[in-house]
């Protein structure tokens, strides 16, 4: 189980108000993650569901149960932190066992618990190490296995892969991905990372200011943004978002192309100066100016093209990807 339902939830410190009336519906065995920008309320919603800040207002059932006044340690879910929070002096075991040992579980079923977890999480090797002899990411595996052995009906992670170098942050957010698939257990992951977002959620849920811009699945956010923060903020390089004349030609008030999705074409139909331009290899980006649409337009294309700073170009866009949105910022 792990169905999590949020009705009217409100949240203020003193007067501030930093979650307003927000309705989310979390079902079990869901991968969600909260995106959004930093201080835009993901942590404080995390913390709600956890139980560890109080409501201002409004219901939260867990499992068919209203859980709005239960103290976190009933709620039956496991929060995983951004720092490990270790024991520095007990060992790895020790570290994963220690919930239960507060519980006073059979010693049995602990052990049958923290071994299956250290299975799952590759830990057998180092189950006698103490923390300092681990790796980052060693420590981050433990600070998982803690909550697995909880057997909790649903996850929560807070940005637990900010402390890690970029290579290892795309490890582990593999490994958690299979840990989900493999658990089949519920998980909400916070991140200010579109792409974790992306490559993590079956839904992910886009927070600005406390609100819910959009709830969908990576590729419906992708092919249907909303509006215009939600097309802004999911994609990278960012979607092109051009006002004035142009959009106006599209009877919008903002039109949206992403980088992707735009050509250097010696017909296309916006000119531009290169200013600075990325070769990857794999793609190159490239930062055009002086297109009279905005101040800086971006282009992704496929492979090396021979383009460089100081180039002027055309541009073609795939007029089928064209996104249109109103005065509103609401998608057309
Ligand atoms: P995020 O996790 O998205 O970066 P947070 O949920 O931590 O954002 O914070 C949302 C907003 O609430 C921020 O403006 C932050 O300053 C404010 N906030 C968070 N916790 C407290 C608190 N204990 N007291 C006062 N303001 C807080
Ligand atoms: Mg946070």
């Amino acid at each position: 189980m792990g169905q999590i339902n949020l009705t009217q939830v409100t949240k203020s410190f003193g007067d501030v108000n930093v979650i307003p009336p927000l309705d989310l519906q979390i079902n079990d065995g869901e991968f969600v993650v909260f995106v959004g920008p930093s201080g835009c309320g993901k942590s404080t919603l995390l913390r709600l569901i956890a139980g560890l800040e109080d409501m201002t207002s409004g219901t939260i059932e867990i499992d068919g149960t209203n859980a709005t006044s239960l103290p976190p340690s009933k709620r039956g879910l496991a929060m995983v932190f951004q720092s490990y929070a270790l024991y520095p002096h007990m060992s790895v075991r020790k570290n994963i066992s220690f919930p239960l040992k507060m519980a006073k579980m059979d010693q049995a079923e602990q052990d049958r618990r923290v071994n299956h977890a250290a299975k799952i999480l590759n830990l057998a090797d180092y189950i006698d190490r103490r923390p300092g002899q681990l790796s980052g990411g060693q420590r981050q595996r433990v600070a998982i296995g803690r909550a697995i052995v909880r057997e909790p009906s649903a996850f929560l992670f807070d940005e637990p892969l900010s402390n890690l170098d970029a290579a290892l942050r795309v490890g582990m957010r593999m490994e958690i991905s299979e840990l989900h698939k493999e658990l089949k257990t519920t998980m909400i992951y916070v991140t200010h990372d579109q792409v974790e977002a992306m490559t993590m959620a079956d839904k992910i849920v886009v927070l600005q200011k406390g609100n819910i811009e959009q709830v969908g699945s990576p590729l419906e956010l992708y092919h249907k943004p909303r509006n215009t923060f939600v097309a802004g903020f999911i994609g990278s390089p960012k979607m092109n978002l051009i006002e004035g004349p142009e959009a106006a030609k599209h009877n919008a008030t903002t039109i949206g192309v992403r980088p992707e999705h735009l050509a250097v074409d010696p017909n296309g139909i916006w000119e531009g100066r290169v200013g600075v331009a990325e070769h990857l290899g794999s793609d190159t980006f490239l930062h055009v100016h002086d297109t009279g649409l905005m101040e800086t337009m971006t282009v992704r294309q496929t492979g090396d093209i021979a383009v460089n700073h100081g180039d002027t170009i055309r541009l073609s866009p795939n007029m089928e990807m064209i996104h249109r949105f109103g005065p509103d910022g609401l998608r057309l």
